[in-house]
């Protein structure tokens, strides 16, 4: 049997604060604000896969009311929702992401961001995809306002 789960996420972007996609820090003058490092990508990832395996959201497992959670470094948060679907007796197949964002062009670092979160999913490269999207100028995305996030994650239960 396969499940399918999808996640969504965006973060206001800020000056003062780290640019954090898929748990690489990307040079930039603005950064996402948010509780944890605000890593909107990771987030978006952590929803598809709690959604498939019928976990809830991110919220409901790491609230932003709580100081453990206050800068984050949101690869550990994922770290510790893959080891919760291992239990859970899933295996994850696949997950495929796409960042939505103006600013800068993530292009240069978008093998580092797949190869980052294939780590933290135990995943080879090839079954982490990462796609780079603009808001073609309209929207708060177009509007260098902030970065949205999508992604889907598949997840089996072998037999
Ligand atoms: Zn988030």
């Amino acid at each position: 049997m396969t499940l399918v789960g999808i996640g969504y996420d965006s973060h206001r972007l800020s000056p003062g604060r780290r640019l954090v996609l898929g748990g690489v820090e990307i040079p930039s003058e603005l950064g996402l604000d948010g509780h944890s490092d605000a890593d909107v990508l990771t987030h978006a990832v952590i929803d598809a896969l709690l959604g498939a395996a019928g976990l809830g959201d991110i919220g409901e497992h790491f609230p932003d009311t709580d100081e453990r959670y206050r800068d984050a470094d949101s690869i550990e948060l994922l770290a510790g929702v893959v080891s919760r679907i291992a239990d859970g007796g899933h295996l994850i197949v696949n997950v495929d992401c796409t960042i939505v964002m103006e600013r800068p062009k993530i292009a240069t670092h978008r093998l580092e961001i797949r190869e980052r979160l294939a780590t933290a999913l135990g995943l080879a490269p090839g079954r982490v995809n990462v796609k780079a999207s603009t808001g073609e100028g309209i929207g708060f995305v177009g509007r260098g306002e902030g970065v949205a996030a999508l992604a889907v994650a598949s997840l089996s239960i072998p037999a």
